[in-house]
């Protein structure tokens, strides 16, 4: 296909410079990550669902005539934990971070139907906050000491922190709270971290988030060009680069 994907280095003031540029060059669609996902709501009125839930955008496309912002990171995490749909249907999930990855998580969770979520974050009042903004799902704030001492039940945990790109980071779940039927998902790819370590370890399934990855930008790639994205041509490439 006749179309160049690049990187663009962009100011927190340059988003209206942007949109200039990017509708002079004719542009097709673009993503945006930190720290533009939130500011560039400002820019584009016409927005999905999900970005509204979510409150953050990663890709703005062509509706007809007319620009819109989706949030893809929904869509790449639905398939990411695709193969524990019905687990997250019956048993409580337990979610580590607040951040906007976690946001785009519970999302993706509540419309999954999971019953309750345990939800923890470094800084408390910031999981306060986000649990407030979700009022159809049973969400649970976890202190650092019921972490510690694992006194809840879940059946798969989600680490969206950054904890973990970093070499030699802990794993944000304590060793205590590892049970042998536990599954783990990690949203960091590309390597091992400790929070996959342990897990894999006691002998249970964990999966990083590379596949969260591919599928954000498979929907992207979609709303883009209308044509069907070729998913294993997408994974040996990421892989390649990553590796
Ligand atoms: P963010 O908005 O900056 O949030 C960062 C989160 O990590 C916050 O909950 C923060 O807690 C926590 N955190 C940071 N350092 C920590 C530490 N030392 N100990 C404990 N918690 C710590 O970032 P984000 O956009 O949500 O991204 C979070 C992770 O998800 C990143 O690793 C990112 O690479 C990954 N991600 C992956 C994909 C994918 O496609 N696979 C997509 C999006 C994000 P506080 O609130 O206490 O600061």
């Amino acid at each position: 296909m006749n179309h160049r994907y690049f990187a663009l280095e962009c100011g927190v003031n340059e988003l209206e410079k942007f949109m200039r540029l990017f509708r002079d060059l004719n542009g097709l669609g673009a993503n945006f990550t930190v720290p533009h996902k939130e500011s560039i709501r400002e820019h584009v009125p016409t927005q999905s669902g999900a970005v509204e839930k979510v409150g953050a955008a990663n890709t703005l496309h062509w509706s007809g005539d007319e620009l819109a912002l989706e949030n893809t990171d929904v869509y790449g995490f639905k398939k990411l934990v695709d193969p524990w749909r019905s687990l997250i249907k019956s048993e409580p999930v337990l979610l580590l971070g607040a951040g906007g990855a976690a946001r785009a998580c519970l999302v993706a969770l509540e419309d999954l139907g999971v019953p309750e979520i345990h939800l923890w974050n470094r800084t408390r009042e910031k999981a306060e906050a986000l649990a407030d903004d979700f009022s159809s799902v049973p969400i649970n704030i976890l202190s650092d000491r019921s972490l510690e001492s694992a006194d809840f039940e879940f059946q798969l945990a989600i680490n969206a922190t950054s904890l973990g790109l970093e070499e030699g980071d802990p794993s944000p779940l304590p060793e205590v709270a590892v049970h042998p039927e536990l599954i783990g998902v990690d949203l960091i790819y590309g390597r091992e971290t400790q929070f996959i370590r342990s897990i894999r370890k006691n002998g249970s399934e964990a999966t990083d988030g590379m596949n969260m990855l591919i599928h954000q930008a498979a929907r992207a790639w979609k709303l883009w060009t209308g044509r069907e994205p070729q998913i294993d041509a997408m994974k040996s490439a990421v892989k390649s680069k990553v590796s």
